[in-house]
Order: structure tokens, then C-alpha cells, then sequence
């Protein structure tokens, strides 16, 4: 039996098995078990933040490993501190923070934080977007805008209210001064890479003012760079009351994060949440790597030569390319991601067929111009292969 018979066979059926197995990394190159090497246009979903086998991260992780790997929250160390600081720094902001082990704990502890809060004040419901992506557990999961994969895992213990994304004024009919937060995407990342427009997120702020709701950016995979800012919402010049982060955040080391800003970092008393492994030595070292060598120029430089070398490729199948910095998805005129995503790979890049009409592209933050450049070059021929 091959790998994939054997993963198939000692599997729960909820991926399906995946086309190809990889070996290992380097940069942003990637061998599956066969040898054959790709390039690597998705970084584990816009989480591979340094690449693979990042010199910075190994040390780091190696280091940290060899020093003491886990505490648990009955002991603090230097470390989850240390990422803490960083992150208030970045923030440039008066936040306290949560570790989680993942995107969707992460969320889960914005919906607690949020309770608290709804509770003290008589608030009972919340708001969130239709086709957003929150996570799979139940909580996070409740405020997940896709039916196929909620509804029938509910009810659910809070009432959600779903509002078409990018609508400001359905937003303003739908929070009133008895919704407790509203969840959203700065742009949405499961959905296929859709961007607001222009002033949403300043008006989702101006929302939540006027009526007393808290404003949660779900930033899971939208920071630590990824758009060229360290947080998308620094673009729109929008402070949230509670920020969730995950991701590119560890750079492939298992970490979440839960931050709140201003007095909204003080609701959680002692004993109200918490995880055995959430900001374990090894992920904080890791994700302190990370924030130091990610280099914003580099995002935007490269992630504009992404998006121009794609956007020439003047195939009739290629819509357009939107997105930001190195987070783009290539929007086509038929539903054909699929087709897209396998001569991709026969070609030697992997790219993630995201929606039926979307490929979405998150290469590593580190991956260089000329890598950039072997995809654009590649992408024509890749069009007209699964326009056949
Ligand atoms: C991936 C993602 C999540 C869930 O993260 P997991 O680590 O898979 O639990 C939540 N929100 C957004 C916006 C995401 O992209």
C-alpha cells in the first residue's frame, strides 16, 4: 500500500486524501515522498510565514526545545512574555493577551471575552458575516457564515446574526444596543480573498461606537504581514476592541492568540479560561522568530510583482487577481480552480483551488522575486491546461 491508500485507510474521511504527500522544505521549495520538487504558492494557508527550515526558526525552535519545551499556565516563563510585549509593541496599544494553540481556540476565547461582556451588560446576541470563516469548533463555529458546514452542527447556545459582507448599511440595521460584538474578516480568507469596500471596516467601528457592541477582528489569517501591514486593520486605521491571531503567527508552530485591547484585556477573572498547552515555550520562541525577520517591504514589493505578473497573463479564463501584499487569489471566469490547481502542481508550483472560481496564492513572506517570477512565467501555460 502506497501512503495515500494508507492515510485513506486509517483516516476519519473529513479531508478526503490529499493529491500530493510532502517530504520536506526548504525556502519556498517543497519535495513530496516521489522527490519531485514544487514551488510553494499556498505556505501551509498563509502559515509557512518564514518558508520552511527557516535558519532563524530552526535555531529558535531548537534552542527552545532543548531548553524546556512546556510549563503549562501553572508556570510562566520568559518567552510567552517576551511575544507579548512584542505584540503590544506592534500594536502600538494598551492590550493584554491570551495564548491559544490555534485560529479557532483563539476565537473561542474572543466569544468568552465577549460573553463576559454581553452578560454584564444585557447584551444577547452577536453579528458576523455571511461566508465568513471563524473556525470549527462549536463557538467559533456558531459564528461561521457557510451553512454546508454549520447548520448541521447546530443549534447553538448564542444567537448569530449573519449580514452580507461588505454592506455597511445591513450592518447598521442589524446592530443595535442588545448585540453583544460583531465578528469580521478585514478581508474575507476562507471565502476566496475578498476585500471590503473602501471604509467598511471604519464604519463597522463607528457601528459598534454608536451602539455600545464590540468590534472582533478575526485576523487569523490576515496578520503578521501577510498584507504587507503587521495587521490588515492598521490599513483601514481601525482599532479593534478584540483581535484574534493565529496562523502566520508561529510560522508552522502550533500557537493562537486572543488580544484585547483597553479594559475589553481585563474582562476574564481569574480562573475564566484557559489551556494547558496555549503559548508553550517552543511556539512563543518560534513565533518571536518570526516577527523578527518578516520585512514588510519585501511582502508589498513582491506581492505587487505577483499580482502584475499575474494579472498578464491576458488568458480568457483569468477574471482578475484581488487581494493584498502576498494574499492574493486569481479570480476566474469559470469554475475551473480545480483544473487550475492540478496543472499547477504537474507544473511544479503547489497554488489552493479555494472557491470553485478562486486559486488562492500565500506563498512563504520570505519567497523572493525570482520564485515570484518562475510562477508568472509558468501561468499561462497553466491557464490554458485547465481551460482544456
Ligand atoms: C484558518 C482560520 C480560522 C481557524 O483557524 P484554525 O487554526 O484552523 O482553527 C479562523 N479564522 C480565520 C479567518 C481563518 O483563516
Amino acid at each position: 500500500m502506497n501512503l495515500y491508500e494508507r492515510f485513506e485507510q486509517a483516516f476519519m474521511p473529513n479531508y478526503g486524501v490529499p493529491p500530493v504527500a510532502l517530504a520536506r522544505g526548504e525556502g519556498s521549495r517543497v519535495w513530496d515522498v516521489d522527490g519531485k520538487e514544487y514551488l510553494d504558492f499556498i505556505g501551509g494557508i498563509a502559515t509557512s510565514s518564514l518558508g520552511h527550515a527557516h535558519p532563524a526558526l530552526v535555531e529558535a525552535v531548537s534552542k527552545q526545545v532543548a531548553t524546556i519545551a512546556h510549563t503549562s499556565n501553572l508556570f510562566l516563563h520568559e518567552p510567552e512574555v517576551l511575544l507579548a510585549e512584542r505584540l503590544r509593541t506592534l500594536l502600538n496599544a494598551p492590550t493584554r493577551v491570551f495564548f491559544a494553540n490555534s485560529g479557532t481556540e483563539a476565537n473561542e476565547a474572543a466569544y468568552k471575552l465577549a460573553l463576559k461582556y454581553g452578560r454584564r451588560e444585557g447584551r444577547s446576541y452577536f453579528v458576523a458575516a455571511e461566508n465568513g470563516f471563524h473556525g470549527r469548533t462549536i463557538g467559533a463555529l456558531s459564528l461561521t457564515g457557510k451553512q454546508s458546514i454549520r447548520d448541521q452542527f447546530g443549534p447553538f447556545p448564542v444567537n448569530v446574526r449573519f449580514v452580507p459582507y461588505g454592506d455597511a448599511d445591513a450592518l447598521k440595521e442589524t446592530v443595535t444596543g442588545d448585540c453583544i460584538a460583531v465578528f469580521l474578516e478585514p478581508t474575507q480568507g476562507e471565502a476566496g480573498v475578498v476585500p471590503p469596500p473602501d471604509g467598511y471596516f471604519e464604519a463597522a467601528r463607528e457601528i459598534c461606537d454608536s451602539t455600545g457592541a464590540l468590534l472582533v477582528a478575526d485576523e487569523i489569517q490576515s496578520a503578521i504581514g501577510r498584507t504587507g501591514h503587521w495587521f490588515a486593520h492598521q490599513a483601514d486605521g481601525v482599532t479593534p476592541d478584540i483581535l484574534t491571531l493565529a496562523k502566520g503567527l508561529g510560522g508552522g508552530l502550533p500557537i493562537g492568540a486572543c488580544v484585547g485591547f483597553g479594559d475589553v484585556g481585563r474582562l476574564f477573572e481569574k480562573g475564566d479560561h484557559g489551556s494547558t498547552f496555549g503559548g508553550n515555550p517552543v511556539s512563543c520562541a518560534a513565533a518571536l522568530a518570526v516577527l523578527d525577520n518578516v520585512d514588510l517591504g519585501h511582502v508589498r514589493s513582491t506581492g505587487a510583482r505577483l499580482r502584475t505578473g499575474l494579472e498578464a497573463a491576458g488568458h480568457p479564463l483569468l477574471k482578475g487577481v484581488r487581494g493584498r501584499g502576498l494574499w492574493l487569489a486569481a479570480v476566474l471566469n469559470e469554475p475551473r480552480s480545480a483544473q487550475v490547481q492540478q496543472a499547477a502542481a504537474a507544473a511544479g508550483f503547489l497554488v489552493n483551488a479555494l472557491q470553485p472560481d478562486a486559486v488562492r496564492l500565500a506563498p512563504p513572506l520570505v519567497v523572493t522575486a525570482d520564485e515570484v517570477d518562475a510562477l508568472v512565467a509558468a501561468f499561462p501555460a497553466i491557464l490554458a491546461e485547465a481551460a482544456k
